[in-house]
């Protein structure tokens, strides 16, 4: 069960959009998670990148960790690492994330909490389970999202933003039965607390079984939903999606989302859905490992100003905990 949670009969609601004048968007993709191994060693699904990264412009990359039940000792993270040209965001649904950076931030990312990083120019970073959770296991559930960057603010300083579940902006549909989460962007003009380069809309809805959620959304933005859990449809046609599935909208000015009458019992507040979309960037992308520039130049250069240490120090009360994350790049 996601940690934000909220009587939906008290919060500000979303507008109702009229069936016949509003430009609904289509289905133009669905798109299964494929499953990788991050980490220490941990299983992420990932809808993208996939087959076509133009689709998900601005967006990289979305990790879903979870949700997994570990036992004792199982709960892995990711020890320090470096990343350029993009940002990082870390949403926990359910248990925690520790993470530790070479700027000075860091935290403990926990139910329904937001991390921003923006990488910028360089930073090096862990992602670790706290100690507690490594002893004792626990329930782990979240997504991370990564943000490219512009051409002009790829080098731009690293940020980091601390983002308290109780910051979540919380809206309902004019009926009550989808509570909505606004992480960062806007959404039918109720601001959600994370700050972006670069313009876009990130959301979390829990849509309660047969309940409906109809958003607003920019002409220019993309738009896709990934389900966490639940079944549910999409769009005016009703595309079924479920969990693991990525679907992606055509043009419009609207999304039309359904969570499907009986859900599964591992769902059981309803279709868990995260909603995304941004103004595409529409530069040429060069990617190694945890850099994303425009040139495979700048990858050269990323990689030759991490080695000599130009991407800053790790704390030296971290370095007994070094991993081997330099020592995989070439
Ligand atoms: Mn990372």
């Amino acid at each position: 069960m996601p940690a934000i949670t909220a009587d939906t009969l008290t919060l500000p609601r979303l507008p109702e959009l009229p069936e016949s004048a509003t430009d609904w968007r289509g289905v133009r993709r669905i798109v299964p998670a494929r499953t990788f191994v991050e980490g220490e060693g941990f299983q992420v699904r990932r809808p993208f990148p996939g087959v076509d990264l133009s689709l998900a412009d601005p967006f990289l990359l979305l990790d879903h960790m979870g949700a997994v039940e570990y036992g004792p000792g199982e709960a892995k993270g990711a020890p320090w690492h470096p990343h350029r040209g993009f940002e990082t965001v870390t949403y926990m649904i359910d248990g925690a994330f520790q993470h530790t950076d070479s700027i000075g931030g860091g935290g403990l990312i926990t139910d329904g909490a937001t991390q921003w990083m923006t990488a910028g120019a360089g930073i090096l970073h862990n992602e670790m389970p706290p100690q507690e959770m490594i002893a004792k296991g626990g329930l782990f559930h979240g997504v991370q999202l990564w943000v490219n960057l512009p051409r002009e603010l790829k080098l731009v300083t690293p940020r980091y933003q601390d983002i308290e579940a109780r910051d979540a902006t919380l809206l309902s549909s004019p009926d009550g039965g989808a509570l909505v989460r606004v992480i960062a962007g806007t959404l039918a003009g109720h601001d959600g607390p994370g700050v972006t380069y670069t313009p876009i809309t990130y959301l979390h809805a829990t849509v309660s079984a047969g309940a409906r959620l109809d958003l607003p959304w920019p002409r220019d933005f993309n738009a896709m939903v990934y389900v966490l859990s639940g079944h549910g449809a999409i769009a005016a046609e009703r595309r079924p999606l479920d969990e693991g599935q990525l679907g992606v909208f055509g043009p419009g000015a609207a999304l039309t989302l359904r969570a499907a009458d009986v859900q599964p019992a591992s769902s059981p507040g309803g279709w868990e859905i995260l909603v995304l979309g941004g103004l595409p960037i529409n530069e040429p992308v060069a990617r190694y490992g945890p850099f994303v520039m425009n040139t495979r130049q700048e990858i050269v250069t990323a990689i030759e100003d991490f080695q000599s240490g130009r991407f800053g120090q790790i704390p030296a009360e971290h370095l007994a905990h070094r991993g081997p994350a330099d020592e995989e790049l070439p």
